[in-house]
């Protein structure tokens, strides 16, 4: 990807440690993903209650309860879904909110399901009202009403449809609406994985696509992969690649982090971007406050693409805070670009008020 020549957000969303799927993820996913929760790393909490679920379930011989997946892309909600329809041994749909615009998409979907089968509504915050309608009753009585005509004229069918779990997979839970939320039966959150884990996810991803790598080299890739899994696994293939043409294949320590420097993804997974915005903030405001335009300007790049694709890491690493007054850097920030702070700030101004530096 040229960086020079995008500059939405939407391509932003799509470099490197993007947490959203690309397209050449899409093809490799397939190979790499859990096939049971057994499989399935980290999320102790959510597996051993999705584990519960799922068993009782089948003791009782029923369809499982309807599950909503919230957090952040790339944690692993597809792969959970699948797995429940693989524990259930049911098939799956797989479809997305942004997909069912019209209720009647929504009543097509429904009307053809399986006895049990899985239907998984990737970003379900985003369906279209009506068909948000249709789904809270599907949801709880298995019936759809399928509107035939228009005006006046218009009658509502009852259909009734074989029990089905639904799947629902969110970034947010807290965009949806109560009605919907209450009629799962199950909710988790994904939260994002530590090192460890996602050391175990590289090592088994490593162990399927028959790369060799040490655990330094495991460790090197996790530190930088932003606690995501697909992120993990996408850095992995990029150092893949450059072990095979520069080395003997073997992933260590070093010749991760050689590979990632020449992707330009930092020691803590910042890209280019990030540092940008970073360095902006240290370099010409001092570490701000600064206003999120004035940013913006600053790096060359639009204000939501600041907003919406860099800042969220930032902020959650802790380098870069938001405050009333505009953007302010964090003493880590400075640590982390190996800057000093200037003497006002540790003499005493705003920035002392903020973190008591
Ligand atoms: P989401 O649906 O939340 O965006 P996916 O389920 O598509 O995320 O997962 C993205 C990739 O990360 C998949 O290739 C999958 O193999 C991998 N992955 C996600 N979670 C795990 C996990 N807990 N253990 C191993 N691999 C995982």
């Amino acid at each position: 990807m040229n960086w020079d020549d995008t500059t939405d957000a939407e391509a932003a969303a799509e470099r490197l440690v993007g947490a959203a799927a690309d397209g050449e993820d899409q093809a490799v996913e397939a190979a790499l993903r859990p096939k049971d929760l057994g499989e399935f790393i980290g999320q102790e909490k959510v597996r051993e209650q999705l584990d519960l679920v799922l068993r009782a379930a089948r003791a009782r011989g029923a369809t499982a309860d309807h599950v909503l997946l919230s957090g952040a892309p790339g944690l692993g909600k597809t792969t959970l879904s699948m797995i429940i329809a693989a524990e259930m041994a049911a098939p799956i749909r797989i479809t997305s909110g942004p997909a069912i615009q019209h209720a009647g998409d929504l009543a097509a979907i429904l009307s053809s399901l399986q006895e049990g089968e899985v239907l998984f509504l990737d970003e379900i915050h985003r369906m279209s009202r009506p068909a948000e309608e249709m789904l809270y009753m599907a949801m709880e009585d298995f019936r759809v009403d399928v509107i035939v005509g228009k005006g006046p004229g218009a009658t509502a069918i009852p259909l009734e449809l074989p029990p089905f779990t639904l799947v629902g997979a969110t970034t947010r839970a807290g965009l949806l609406p109560p009605p919907l939320r209450d009629r799962f039966g199950f909710t988790a959150h994904m939260e994002f994985y530590g090192p460890a884990e996602l050391e175990r996810v590289i090592h088994r991803s490593a162990g399927l696509l028959d790369v060799e790598i040490d655990p330094t080299g495991a460790a090197e890739i996790a530190g930088r992969s932003r606690g995501t899994p697909r992120i993990a696994n996408r850095l992995l293939r990029r150092v893949r690649d450059y072990a095979q043409v520069k080395a003997d294949g073997l992933i260590t320590q070093e010749i991760a982090a050689a590979a990632l420097a020449v992707y330009e993804v930092d020691a803590r997974g910042l890209d280019r971007l990030d540092r940008g915005v970073l360095e902006a903030l240290l370099k010409l405001f001092g570490g701000g406050p600064v206003g999120l335009s004035t940013l913006a300007v600053a790096v060359g790049e639009e204000r939501e693409t600041v907003e919406e694709v860099a800042e969220p890491f930032l902020v959650r690493e802790g380098l870069l805070a938001r405050t009333p007054r505009g953007r302010v850097a964090t003493p880590a920030a400075w640590a982390h670009l190996g800057l000093t702070p200037p003497r006002s700030q540790s003499s005493g101004n705003g920035q002392q008020d903020l973190f008591g530096a």
